[in-house]
């Protein structure tokens, strides 16, 4: 029999914006807790994108999408993220890969946290054939223009979304 995979002891992170946490994300998180004895989602206070969702609203819904799972906690943080990593004892960073068109930029931003830290690794999970066309910005989208997003999104995204998006003074984070 194979020595049992010590990765059960260890902590992961899956970091990203989460402008809103979508189904897509729900399912990477919960592959890689099954393959790690705790992780982190942790949600970015500034992505070099324009968010629709505060950062405490952000986590808030991702905390409650992710009740479910006893050994996931969602965090916010500020600055680089393989710092973070390091501060929370991660081992590990988790990212989804839905299309070639993630792979460029996924792979540029492993090699360079690899630079930053050289013992953090980054796990890359395929997306479920369901969702690989997903993506937060998607969502946003098929929701201002009136779409149905129930599916795509965990339940406690849905009414903060709709109540975003009749608001658009709101939408400037
Ligand atoms: P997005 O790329 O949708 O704006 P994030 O910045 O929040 O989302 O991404 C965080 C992580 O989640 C990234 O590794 C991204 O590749 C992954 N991800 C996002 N959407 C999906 C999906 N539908 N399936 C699998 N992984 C996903």
């Amino acid at each position: 029999m194979a020595v049992p995979n010590e990765s059960l002891e260890h902590i992961a992170l899956c970091p990203g914006a989460f402008d809103p946490i979508t189904e897509g994300h729900i399912d990477i998180i919960r592959r890689a807790s099954e393959m790690f004895g705790g992780i982190i989602v942790a949600v970015a206070e500034s992505a070099d994108k324009k968010l629709l969702f505060s950062l405490a609203e952000r986590v808030q819904m991702a905390k409650e999408a992710c009740r479910d799972l006893p050994n996931v906690e969602v965090h916010g943080f500020q600055g680089l993220v393989v710092e973070y990593a390091q501060q929370q004892g991660a081992i590990a960073m988790i990212k989804g890969l839905r299309a070639v068109s993630d792979f460029e930029r996924e792979m540029q931003m492993a090699l360079m946290n690899r630079r930053q830290a050289p013992h953090i690794h980054t796990v890359f999970l395929v997306a479920h054939s369901d969702y690989t066309f997903l993506s937060s910005s998607l969502v946003k989208e098929l929701a201002a223009l009136g779409g149905d997003v129930k599916e795509l999104v965990p339940a406690a995204v849905l009414e903060p979304l709709y109540e975003k998006l009749k608001d658009p003074s709101a939408q400037d984070n």
